[in-house]
């Protein structure tokens, strides 16, 4: 069984990369933190579309929780390669610097940074034995950019984009390829509050993105053929900044 595993597959961009990767071929592990309905109907979708996984909820910002979930499902699933894993998982919890509470910072470096490092130490042995590979980091324009009340989220999202750099060149040879893409405005929960109206003007393209645009790059990086490309940020943001 070929399995991808994408953290925060319950809603918005990770559910439509659970349903891609499904339709791929991948069994899907989704993964999610509290909200167990909207797992459950992710999970529902790509079964009705012919294709199978399971549940796997912990908290990407619990070390020990990673491992005493993670970890254990790798354990006991050694016939089962983990070949796809996308860390999707994120929050933003935005304010200006000056007012911003260490809890804000915490949070959301815990969540996002820490997040994409414990996930994927864990997933790396097995893609390490068998010599194959496809890591996708879900990043943002926030950490190519900088935005202004978003210094916790542009240091997570840039530093993640630094370690894919850098850990794409530590793994290449052993046919694992490390990438990322940055969306820019795309309509799901995160993006609720905001005025889409306003902010579309600013957009080349004249809109808000889809999670299922976000998911066709992620699933265009992780296919076998895109073996060549790797240590890549894909900005998926109609053209907002590049
Ligand atoms: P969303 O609709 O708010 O969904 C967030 C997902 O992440 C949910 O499945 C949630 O699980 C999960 N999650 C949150 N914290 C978690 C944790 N600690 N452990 C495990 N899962 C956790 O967000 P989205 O807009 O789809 O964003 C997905 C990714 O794209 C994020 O990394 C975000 O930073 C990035 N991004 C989004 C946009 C945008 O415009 N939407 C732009 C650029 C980048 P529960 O359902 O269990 O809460």
């Amino acid at each position: 069984m070929k399995c991808a595993l994408v953290t925060g597959g319950s809603r918005g961009i990770g559910k439509s990369i659970c349903i891609k990767m499904a339709a791929m071929g991948y069994y899907v592990l989704v993964n999610y933190k509290g909200n167990e309905e909207a797992a459950k109907q992710t999970l529902a979708q790509i079964k009705e579309k012919g294709g199978n996984g399971e549940l796997m909820r912990f908290d990407v910002s619990d070390r020990e929780e990673i491992k005493k979930v993670l970890g254990v499902w790798i354990e006991n699933n050694s016939d089962n390669a983990i070949e796809v894993l996308v860390n999707n998982a994120g929050i933003k919890d935005d304010g200006l610097m000056i007012f911003m509470k260490d809890e804000q910072w915490d949070s959301v470096l815990k969540t996002n940074l820490d997040g994409f490092f414990q996930v994927t130490r864990l997933v790396l042995h097995g893609m390490l034995t068998k010599k194959y590979g496809r890591i996708v980091n879900v990043v943002s324009l926030s950490g190519l950019k900088g935005l202004p009340g978003q210094t916790n989220y542009s240091a997570a999202k840039a530093g993640i984009i630094g370690a894919t750099k850098a850990l794409a060149q530590e793994v290449a040879r052993k046919g694992i390829t490390v990438n990322a893409v940055a969306p820019g405005f795309i309509k799901t929960d995160m993006t609720e509050g905001l005025n889409e109206k306003e902010l579309q003007m600013l957009i080349p393209a004249k809109r808000f993105g889809t999670a299922d645009e976000v998911a066709h790059a992620v699933a265009f990086l992780a296919s076998p053929e895109s073996g060549y490309i790797t240590a890549h940020v894909l900005s998926i943001n109609g053209g907002l900044y590049s």
